[in-house]
């Protein structure tokens, strides 16, 4: 049964006269984007209820009741729920759960927490980052960017921080913000000035009736309400997002990148330079010098230099940025260097693909780190790289069978591990002087870990203990 917390009806209808108790907003889900759209809502003037089905973690609680937010979890109240005016739902909750469906039968408007916080931006500049590969890291780049350069801007988004809360608590000039395709589902009117799409491959197929068409027109929301004032920045040789530039329209300017082609306007990597081509002046710069390295980093690195450039960020200031940027936590991180053997944590890598940038950049023979939770892999995409770089693999998951079945007569060693320690123990033991041990599952951790957060730092602390 949902426990209701109802002492703060009353203060949520009459503490200001710029409550409108007309508009009901209702907040399904109690994570970090459902607070962060509640505090808004309220701040707003909306009368707001939360409700999540499980138990809401104690410090967004404590929030909601420092807030007068009226909430309810371990259950929803269906009546309560379907009075609303207008729904917020996280982007965890997918379409077809039994309660959205009810909502959507009644007519009740479905938003997501970015739309809430478009609505109430103001005059600020949004730089909305998405993609299959690469979304945080571009973005936090991007924002490095904006950072060095002096601007007031925030880091929002599928990155961790929520965007309505960053509008209701501390608003800035510039939000850069990482946008998922679950986000993009339930948007109106939103619209970046800045929107960057960085690829799409195969992903999240469950969440769109197994049909890539479906999860590529999620993708492109992100250009859908875009003016003529505003930027599309894509990748040139994504085959997927050069279909469909054909026939999709397209009405603000369109500045691609490329590592094979040069653009007239945009950006491209000849002779090992990035060129960055959009005024009349032109930004290069050795990609030699780029603190994140791989080819997947090309990519990332000209998207969030174009993104900055446009947005009138010197180029000194992009090239001190791209310098001195620190990559991110579980993504392609070097962790340590024992007796000679280098162990990196990309953990992130959760899909095949990503999998394939990360054994593109090492320039070294590889224990790989593989498994988890399989989200339908074609393993077929990374045997060439397997063949040349990967000396034996080390299967960490519940179900390795697929692992096995694909590699069996690709590398002569593959064991199974089912917990980060054994798994660093028999890469360390298969491992010799001079090569790595890259943990870059293409799987889910579900089956063993929390999270894949969780199963980067239980790597990490198995290297530091050997
Ligand atoms: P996202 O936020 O989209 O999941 P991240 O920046 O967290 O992306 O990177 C996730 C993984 O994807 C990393 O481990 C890295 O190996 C890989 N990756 C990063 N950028 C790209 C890219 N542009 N193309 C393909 N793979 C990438």
């Amino acid at each position: 049964m949902a426990i209701i917390n109802q002492m703060d009806n009353s203060a949520n209808t009459c503490s200001t006269s710029s409550i409108d108790p007309r508009h009901q907003l209702v907040i399904l889900g109690g994570g970090e984007s459902g607070i962060g759209a509640a505090l808004l809502g309220k701040l707003k003037g909306y009368e707001v209820f939360v409700s999540d089905k499980g138990i809401i973690a104690e410090k967004y609680k404590a929030e909601l009741i420092n807030h007068n937010i009226a909430f309810e979890e371990g259950g929803h109240n269906t009546e309560r729920i379907l009075s609303a005016s207008e729904i917020v739902k996280s982007p965890g909750i997918p379409d077809k759960n039994e309660l959205i469906q009810l909502v959507r039968e009644n007519g009740i408007p479905v938003i997501s927490e970015i739309e809430l916080a478009y609505r109430f931006k103001g005059e600020s500049k949004i730089i909305a980052i998405t993609g299959s590969n690469g979304k945080s890291t571009t973005t936090a780049l991007t924002y490095h960017m904006f950072k060095t350069a002096g601007f007031d801007c925030a880091l929002v988004g599928n990155i961790g921080y929520s965007f309505a809360k960053q509008v209701a608590e501390d608003p800035k000039q510039y939000y850069v913000a990482e946008i998922s395709s679950f986000q993009l589902d339930d948007i109106v009117d939103f619209s970046a000035d800045v929107a960057v799409l960085l690829n799409i491959t195969e992903d999240h197929l469950d969440r769109y009736d197994y049909k890539f068409e479906n999860y590529i027109n999620s993708k492109f929301r992100i250009i859908q309400n875009q003016g003529p004032g505003d930027y599309f920045i894509y990748n040139l040789d994504d085959e997927v997002i050069m279909e469909q530039i054909q026939y999709r329209k397209i009405i603000s300017t369109q500045l691609p990148f490329s590592m094979k082609q040069e653009v007239k306007k945009g950006g491209y990597i000849k002779a090992d330079q990035m060129m960055l081509r959009i005024k009349e002046e032109r930004v290069s710069m050795s990609i030699y010098d780029f603190a994140l390295k791989g080819k997947h980093n090309q990519h990332n690195t000209m998207a969030a230099g174009i993104a900055a450039y446009i947005l009138g960020i010197r180029k000194e200031k992009i090239r001190e940025a791209v310098k001195t940027f620190e990559s991110l936590e579980h993504r392609s991180e070097h962790v340590a260097t024992v007796r000679g053997v280098e162990f990196i944590n990309d953990s992130k890598a959760t899909n095949v693909n990503s999998t394939w940038y990360a054994l593109e950049s090492l320039n070294k023979r590889t224990v790989l780190i593989l498994g988890g939770i399989d989200k339908g892999n074609d393993y077929s995409l990374i045997e060439q790289l397997v063949r040349e770089k990967v000396k034996a693999i080390v299967c960490l998951g519940l179900d390795n069978k697929k692992i096995h079945q694909a590699f069996k007569d690709v590398v002569p060693t593959i064991i199974d591990t089912d917990n980060a320690t054994d798994a660093v123990k028999s890469a360390f033991r298969l491992a010799e002087k001079g090569e790595a041990v890259l943990l870059s599952p293409a799987c889910s951790s579900f089956d063993l870990f929390k999270n894949y957060e969780d199963r980067g730092q239980k790597f990490k602390a198995a290297v530091r203990e050997l």
